[in-house]
């Protein structure tokens, strides 16, 4: 078993917005992040609804959705929260209110990038008050064959998580495996620029159903049959890179840190929130020292 060296939550400094359109509805929301109470955890706020209704983060709040993460609360809803989510988790802002004048999230350019950034600006406010980790102790295995996931006890107390994304033989959405042990600093170098990326099959299929239509090849990254469309990748690996922050989003759900190394294959929104749920209500079975450095 790692020693287990509890850090202090954290919160920001300063309030910071970011602002743009939702993929799905076209809509254009403001995101405020404010800095909050020790134990107060991810809070989105409605401010566009009478009553300003407040939704936790955490993944007793999920409803199932194809292709994205929806949090409901307080007969309020949240849409497309994973990318926001990530960004939190992946800077380790433990304590924050998010107010949105919208339900969607905004879509900005596919990835996390401005968020991080915006919070970097806020600037990270260490609290009196040791945050709560979760350690995987025992193997937990959740899919088939195909999609699977597994959280392993890790060798140090940090959190690994790596990603593998296999479409198969003659796809032009590359294969490939991105991992890391999840610190702010790879997450940020590593993670938060990753796009989302969709194929132009889908994309048709999407638009006609009149879903996203103002979202163009220049939002998110299009593949056709040669690769990208109208656009470069930003890293070979991308698209692993991308499902990895949408794990770590998903993750950010469990509401504690983890400590283990998990690894998901081919998997979605869906399996990596049960995951996450699953972690969330495994109760932990040793004391943890609390002996905050
Ligand atoms: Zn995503």
């Amino acid at each position: 078993m790692p020693m287990q060296t509890v850090r202090f939550q954290n919160t920001i400094r300063h309030s910071c917005h970011v602002h743009g359109r939702g993929y799905w509805s076209g809509q254009p929301i403001q995101l405020t992040f404010l800095p909050a109470e020790t134990d107060t955890g991810i809070r989105f706020v409605r401010t566009d609804l009478p009553g300003r209704p407040q939704i936790r983060a955490v993944s007793e709040n999920r409803i199932e959705m194809p292709l994205r993460t929806r949090l409901h609360q307080n007969n309020a809803e949240v849409d497309m929260v994973e990318h926001v989510m990530a960004a939190l988790y992946g800077m380790r802002i433990d304590n924050c209110l998010v107010e949105c004048d919208a339900s969607e999230m905004p879509g900005l350019d596919g990835s996390a990038h401005a968020v991080t950034l915006a919070l970097q600006n806020a600037q990270v406010e260490r609290q009196h008050k040791a945050r709560e980790t979760r350690i995987i102790e025992e193997p937990i295995r959740l899919g088939d064959q195909r999609q699977w996931l597994v959280a392993m006890p890790a060798d140090d107390h940090r959190l690994h998580v790596e990603y593998r994304l296999d479409f198969g033989p003659n796809q032009s959405i590359p294969s490939g495996i991105a991992a890391c042990a999840l610190t702010p600093r790879n997450f940020a170098e590593h993670i938060s620029a990753a796009r989302t990326f969709i194929s132009s099959k889908d994309a048709q299929m999407l638009k006609e159903k009149g879903l996203a239509s103002h979202v163009t090849d220049r939002d998110l990254i299009v593949f056709g049959e040669e690769g990208p469309i109208n656009n470069t990748l930003r890293y070979p690996d991308e698209c692993a890179r991308h499902k990895l922050l949408d794990l770590v989003g998903d993750l950010a759900l469990c509401g504690y840190d983890i400590c283990g190394r998990i690894i998901a294959c081919r998997t979605g929104h869906a399996a990596n929130g049960r995951l996450a749920e699953k972690i969330r209500t495994t109760k932990p079975k040793i004391n943890i020292a609390v002996k905050a450095a």
